[in-house]
C-alpha cells in the first residue's frame, strides 16, 4: 500500500524525522488559505498522487503570493500524472536548498534482506543514477534485527561521501528513518531529496512510503491510508473474506478453482468476447481454491455481483480433490444465501471428479439464473454473449 506524500510526511513527523510543515488542499481557494496559514513568503505547491516524477510533470511549483498559490493549485489540480488525476495538493514553506541527497530503505526481495541506498547526488531520477553512475550510489544490506544503528549510519554517510560537517545531522536522520521503516512495517521508505537547507539542517523534503499490507492487523490507523476507489473497495472486501480476488475492467465475472485454471478462463473469455458487440471482457480474477464450500462460493458471488460493471458470471470448476457434486451444491446454497442479492445470469461449467452428479444437481435445481455448459469454450461463448446482450 503506497502512501501519498502528505501521509508519509505525517508518519515521518510522528517519528521525529525533520520535515517542513504541510497543509493539504483540494481546491484552489483551499490552496490560497493554506498559503496564508503557512505564513511563508515562498511556498511550494505539490501534487498529491501515488507517482514519482511529479516535479518533471509540472506537479511541484514555487509560489510567492496567495493569488499565485490559488492559480498554480488550480493548474496542478487539473493535471493527470502517470494516468493519475491530481485531486489534492500539499503546500509547504519553500525550502532554501543548499544540497540535495538521496536515501532509501527497501525490502530487497531478490537478496532476501533489507537494503539501504544513499547518494550525495540526490534530487535526480535514482534509476538513472544507478545505471549511469553506479559508483555514486551506496548500497548497504541491513541486518533486519540491528537495522540502522549509529555505526551503520556512520558507515553509510562515510561511504556516500558526505562532508564532515553534515555527517552528524545525516546520521541522526538515517537512524530515525530506520525507525519509521521498522515500526511502520514498511517495504519502502524513500527520501528524494533529503536536503541540507541554508541553515545547515537536514530535512526530508519528499517522502515516499510503501506499507506491507500483511501487517495491517498490527496498525489501527491504516484505515485512513486506503485509497477510495470502487475497485480498491471491492478488493478490500474480498481480502476481508480471504478471497483471492483481483478487479479487472470488463463485464464478465469469473470464478474458478486454481490460479492456472482461472488465468486460462480469463483468456478464453476475452477471446470469446472479441467479436461480440461491446467486446465483453473479464471483470475480475477470482480463485476460490480447493474447498469451494457454499460459503466461499456465496462470498465470491456476492463480491462479483456487487461490481457494477459485471453483467454475467462464469463459474468454471475442475473437480480434482473437490467433487463437482459439492461445487454444484455450493452454488445452489450460495444462491439461497444470497436470495434477492443474486440478480445476474450465471454460466456454470463443471468437469472432473463427480461431474455427472454435479450436473444432475444443477439440472434438478432448475434455478432461473443458472445455465450449464459442458465445455470451457462453450461456457465462455455463452457468458460473453449474455454480457454482450445485457450491456
Ligand atoms: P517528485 O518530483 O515527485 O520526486 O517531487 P519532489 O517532492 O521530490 O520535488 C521535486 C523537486 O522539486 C525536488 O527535487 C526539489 O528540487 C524541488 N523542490 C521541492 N520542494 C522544494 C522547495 O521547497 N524549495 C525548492 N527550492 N525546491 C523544491
Ligand atoms: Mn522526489
Amino acid at each position: 500500500m503506497d502512501l501519498l506524500e502528505y501521509q508519509a510526511r505525517e508518519l515521518f513527523e510522528s517519528f521525529g524525522v525533520p520535515v517542513l510543515p504541510g497543509v493539504v488542499a483540494t481546491t484552489p481557494a483551499g490552496a490560497r488559505d493554506a498559503y496564508e496559514e503557512l505564513d511563508s513568503d515562498v511556498a511550494v505547491v505539490k501534487a498529491q498522487v501515488r507517482a514519482g516524477g511529479r516535479g518533471k510533470a509540472g506537479g511541484v511549483k514555487l509560489v510567492r503570493s496567495p493569488s499565485e498559490a490559488e492559480s498554480v493549485a488550480s493548474d496542478i489540480l487539473d493535471l493527470v500524472i502517470k494516468d493519475l488525476p491530481v485531486t489534492a495538493v500539499m503546500l509547504s514553506p519553500g525550502a532554501e536548498i543548499a544540497a540535495e541527497y538521496y536515501f532509501s530503505i527497501l525490502l530487497d526481495r531478490t537478496a532476501g534482506t533489507y537494503l539501504a541506498m544513499c547518494s550525495v547526488e540526490g534530487g535526480i531520477d535514482i534509476e538513472t543514477l544507478a545505471v549511469e553512475r553506479p559508483e555514486a550510489l551506496v548500497k548497504l544490506p541491513l541486518d533486519p534485527v540491528e537495522g540502522i544503528t549509529a555505526d551503520v549510519a556512520g558507515e553509510i554517510v562515510e561511504r556516500a561521501g558526505f562532508e564532515n560537517e553534515d555527517r552528524d545531522g545525516v546520521t541522526e536522520v538515517l537512524q530515525k528513518l530506520w525507525t519509521v521503516f521498522r515500526e511502520s512495517d514498511a517495504t519502502l521508505v524513500e527520501v528524494n531529496p533529503l536536503v541540507k537547507v541554508a541553515s545547515g539542517d537536514i530535512l526530508a523534503l519528499d517522502a515516499k512510503v510503501t506499507l506491507d499490507e500483511n501487517a495491517q492487523f498490527r496498525h489501527d490507523n491504516w484505515g485512513d491510508y486506503h485509497e477510495t476507489s470502487a475497485a480498491v473497495d471491492l478488493e478490500r472486501q474480498a481480502q476481508e473474506l480471504d478471497l483471492n480476488y483481483v478487479k479487472l475492467d470488463g463485464s464478465v465475472g469469473v470464478i474458478g478453482n486454481g490460479a492456472g485454471l482461472v488465468m486460462s478462463t480469463l483468456d478464453v473469455v476475452e477471446r470469446a468476447g472479441k467479436d461480440m458487440p461491446g467486446q465483453p471482457k473479464p471483470a475480475n480474477f477470482l480463485d476460490i481454491g480447493g474447498g469451494a464450500s457454499s460459503t466461499v462460493m456465496a462470498n465470491g458471488l456476492r463480491i462479483i455481483m456487487s461490481d457494477p460493471q459485471v453483467r454475467a458470471v462464469l463459474v468454471n470448476v475442475f473437480g480434482g480433490i473437490t467433487a463437482c457434486s459439492d461445487v454444484a451444491q455450493g452454488i445452489i446454497s450460495a444462491l439461497d444465501v444470497l436470495g434477492d442479492e443474486a440478480t445476474l445470469p450465471i454460466v456454470v461449467r463443471l468437469d472432473g471428479n463427480s461431474v455427472d452428479v454435479g450436473k444432475a444437481i444443477l439440472t434438478e435445481a432448475n434455478h432461473p439464473l443458472i445455465q450449464v455448459e459442458s465445455t470451457m469454450d462453450g461456457a465462455a461463448a455463452a457468458v460473453a454473449k449474455l454480457a454482450s446482450e445485457r450491456n
